[in-house]
């Protein structure tokens, strides 16, 4: 019991975090590979983690779990407390829809980088994502 609560308040401190370790593998990556970009942009909505204004291109670089990526093994739904994680599954999912929706309605590009996606070849995902 003890350990599962440990582990939890992580987890809920981990949505709210900036400077996650997928976030920093994306930035660097971007940076070695010559894209200029700033960092949370707190006048766009949802402050997205990555901007790239010459591409008016936002990235936002999202853990599966809280963010329910579809159809991915690491969105998994615990097991206690369903009702609970559903209600903050469904709050999150709402909150990146409105922010996405605002962010294109303002002409921003946007791309999701999963943070599944990022076991695999990074520099061909960057690639294919981005304008080159
Ligand atoms: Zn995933």
């Amino acid at each position: 019991m003890h350990k599962v609560s440990e582990q939890r308040s992580r987890n809920m401190s981990a949505i709210k975090s900036k400077n996650t370790k997928p976030e920093i593998a994306v930035r660097r990556l971007l940076h070695s590979m010559g894209y200029r970009f700033r960092l949370h942009r707190k006048d766009l909505p949802g402050s997205p983690d990555i901007v790239l204004p010459k591409y008016k291109t936002v990235i936002f670089v999202h853990g599966c779990f809280w963010h329910r990526h579809e159809n991915c093994k690491y969105a998994s739904t615990p097991k206690t407390r369903k009702e609970f994680w559903e209600k903050k599954f469904r709050e999150n999912i709402n909150r990146d829809n409105l922010n996405q929706a605002n962010l294109a309605l303002k002409g921003w590009k946007i791309i999701i980088i999963w943070e599944c996606q990022l076991k695999g070849d990074k520099r061909k995902l960057i690639r294919d994502l981005l304008p080159n």
